[in-house]
């Protein structure tokens, strides 16, 4: 299938690899409240690092932030691409986009990098920036001179 919206749907082995690296940890540790997502992220060197999500009752630490983490601790300088996956109905687990938080997060640590979504059933990759076109930042950090807001002359 063709591209859309920046998503490509021809999606390669690694992307495929790293998929089934997440969906592996998710069928092995999922809890219906303390481990509901899993992660896999592929670092600069080429490595896979997973990372899962806890939670209680009232808290809930996402995936990518462990496999953030675990590809820090082993020096990765970035990261290359992304997924997370949560379990269905059916026990299955699936692509599961990102949450706002995370989008933020992963910039900081790989602004390069590619996410596995779905894109309303259908899984393609997409570069972090196309996920979240205008990040957070301060005054200070922009490379570009912020107009004022005017109203249009009418
Ligand atoms: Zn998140």
């Amino acid at each position: 299938m063709e591209a859309r919206n920046g998503i490509s749907f021809d999606l390669s082995r690694s992307d495929v690899e790293l998929y089934n690296a997440a969906r592996q940890l998710l069928l092995t540790a999922h809890h219906s409240q303390n481990h509901r997502v899993a992660a896999a992220m592929r670092g600069a060197s080429g490595a896979i690092y997973l990372g899962l999500h806890i939670g209680s009752k009232r808290i809930n630490v996402c995936a990518e932030s462990s496999a953030l983490a675990n590809a820090r601790m082993a020096q990765e300088t970035s990261i290359e691409s992304t997924v997370a996956v949560s379990m269905d109905e059916q026990g299955e687990p699936q692509v599961t986009n990102p949450c706002g938080v995370c989008r933020e997060l992963l910039r900081n640590y790989g602004a390069e990098a590619t996410v596995l979504v779905d894109a309303g059933g259908e899984v393609g990759t997409v570069g972090l920036a196309e996920l979240l076109p205008y990040p957070w930042m301060r005054a200070t950090e922009t490379e570009w001179t912020t107009q004022p807001p005017e109203a249009v002359k009418t």
